[in-house]
């Protein structure tokens, strides 16, 4: 036995063994492989960082964060540069990508109220140097409430919102994504020829689309059907076009079409259904796109459940086989589609 192991040891001596030099590093991040990238809305609450490991351990390859507690005026929230270089090296880590920040809920650069839109302005500036700190890849808003504003009005002040926000600031490769609206109230957002006009206005910035399904389809765009979906991406290509679309919020909806709220539901257990999804997911229009949950957490695995149906839906169920199964737990901070807090925040940015 003790020979044995000695002679093992001559035939495998270590300093013979064949080391490759590192690769050099490559040029392009390595999430931008070509390779299909689902994620999940995950809590920050532990840390920033942590908030990578669970987006991993429920077996996603992309995460979205809040990058401060969503509904509270953080306006001055800087991140810490050591927490900010932990949470960098441990995306690459674990190579995830790409990385989402959702804006703060309170951001409405469309208030006619001056000191609510200077304040939002203030806010969604430090969400922009928060965002490059953390290496972001993309940046996401609502455009906000109009109140009683005209329509034309909101889309001026929140085009002009955002590009003084991001004044001095120099961007990189963090892109700004406006999100559709369900259409709730006097949000601005629902109709893609909005988002158009925003983006014309912007002139000093360019701006992306971030879709939200739950969102078109309380807006009215019948998802259930082939050609439903077909004419929403048409509609979509001559409005907006469908090359600004970088990430897509993938959540069924409680409320059924053209309801007009945002409520949230886990992927095929609401009004739109598994297999509307599997074709909005294997659509060719929609290739390349980052697929971001942000269904509810109901029950504890409700996370890794919805995770798991994505990989499914998309022929590659062994995805997240082997993966730790922990589970976030922290109901409160996912987006959860008007729930009663956001409401309440809502009401208060008026
Ligand atoms: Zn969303
Ligand atoms: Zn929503």
């Amino acid at each position: 036995m003790a020979e044995e192991q000695y002679q093992t040891g001559m035939a495998f001596d270590a300093a013979d063994e064949y080391r490759p030099e590192p690769p050099p590093a490559p040029e392009i991040p390595a999430w931008k492989d070509g390779s299909r990238r689902i994620g999940i809305h995950t809590s920050i609450a532990g840390s920033l960082a942590g908030a990578l490991d669970i987006a991993h351990g429920l077996g996603a390859n992309a995460v979205q964060i809040f990058s401060a507690s969503p509904r509270m005026w953080g306006g001055g929230v800087r991140i810490q540069e050591t927490d900010a270089a932990r949470f960098r090296s441990r995306r690459a880590e674990l190579g995830l990508g790409p990385v989402v920040i959702h804006a703060n809920y309170l951001v409405n650069l469309a208030s006619p109220n001056p000191v609510l839109r200077a304040r939002s302005m203030q806010a969604f500036h430090h969400e922009i140097v928060r965002a490059m700190a953390l290496g972001a890849d993309y940046l996401v808003l609502h455009p906000g409430s109009r109140q009683d504003a005209s329509a034309e009005s909101a889309i001026v002040s929140i085009a002009q919102g955002l590009q003084q926000a991001a004044r001095g600031l120099k961007l990189g490769e963090l892109r700004i994504l406006l999100e559709n609206t369900a259409g709730q109230g006097s949000s601005v957002g629902s109709r893609f020829e909005e988002l158009k006009s925003i983006a014309d206005a912007c002139t000093a910035l360019p701006l992306g689309v971030c879709l939200d399904t739950a969102h078109l389809f309380a807006a009215g765009w019948d998802l259930r059907t082939p050609g439903g979906l077909d004419s929403a991406l048409s509609h979509m290509e001559a409005t907006i076009g469908l090359s600004r679309i970088a990430v897509v919020h993938v959540n069924d909806s409680k409320v059924p079409l053209g309801a007009r709220v945002d409520r949230h539901e886990h992927v095929g257990k609401g009004k739109i259904g598994l297999e509307a999804f599997r074709r909005i997911l294997n659509h060719p229009s929609l290739a390349g796109r980052a697929w971001i949950l942000e269904t509810p957490i109901d029950k504890p695995g409700d996370d890794l459940r919805n995770v798991t149906t994505l990989w499914k839906l998309v022929g590659n169920p062994s995805a997240t086989a082997g993966r730790s199964r922990v589970s976030s737990g922290r109901k409160k901070e996912t987006p959860r589609g008007g729930r009663g807090k956001r409401k309440a925040a809502a009401k208060k940015n008026r």
